[in-house]
């Protein structure tokens, strides 16, 4: 099982194996965390996410990390919300456990997460937590996770679910 552990912050500054970054599926960076690592990373990782032709939601693709303090960045487009009913969730659990699946075969022992699909995507904060928390929990290797929560508001909803469901 995978451990996981919760902190607030900027995930360009996670010293590790791996961060993932909620992408779009494109891979043309964006705002929000995209933009974030993006800029942290240098112009290079613009170049070799060009290379990967997009990524479709849910899926997940690898480019190294340049500047970023980890050796390789995971990049991930998460759901946009519409109402729930096209498959936002299982889209959601797809990113964090294609992510996960990314980490392992590229022998990480440690990954950080932002909260993927949250910012700009508008899924609902606490469902999006709970998808998270259990998928993390659930994957079957021995990985270090890291949940990086931006605002006050993520790590308290991130912080309720991992208690209550310890
Ligand atoms: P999405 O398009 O998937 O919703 P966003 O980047 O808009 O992605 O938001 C996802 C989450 O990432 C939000 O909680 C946002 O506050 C957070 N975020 C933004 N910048 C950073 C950063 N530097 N480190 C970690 N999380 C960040």
């Amino acid at each position: 099982m995978a451990d996981l552990r919760l902190i607030k912050g900027d995930i360009t500054k996670f010293k590790g194996d791996a961060i993932v970054n909620a992408a779009n599926t494109g891979l043309v960076g964006g705002g929000g965390v995209d933009g974030a690592i993006h800029r942290a990373a240098g112009p290079k990782l613009d170049a070799a996410c060009r290379k990967l032709h997009g990524c479709p939601t849910g899926e997940a693709k690898v480019t190294p990390g340049f500047n970023l303090p980890v050796r390789i960045v995971i990049h991930t487009p998460g759901p946009i919300w519409r109402d729930g009913s096209f498959e936002e969730p299982k889209l959601l659990r797809n990113c964090y456990e294609n992510s996960l699946k990314r980490a392992v075969e590229n022998h990480c022992q440690s990954v950080a997460f932002p909260s993927i699909s949250t910012g700009i995507y508008g899924y609902p904060l606490e469902p999006a937590c709970k998808i998270a928390v259990k998928a993390i929990r659930e994957f079957d290797a021995p990985l270090h996770v890291t949940l990086v929560a931006f605002d006050q508001a993520t790590y308290d909803a991130f912080e309720k679910v991992m208690t209550k469901t310890a």
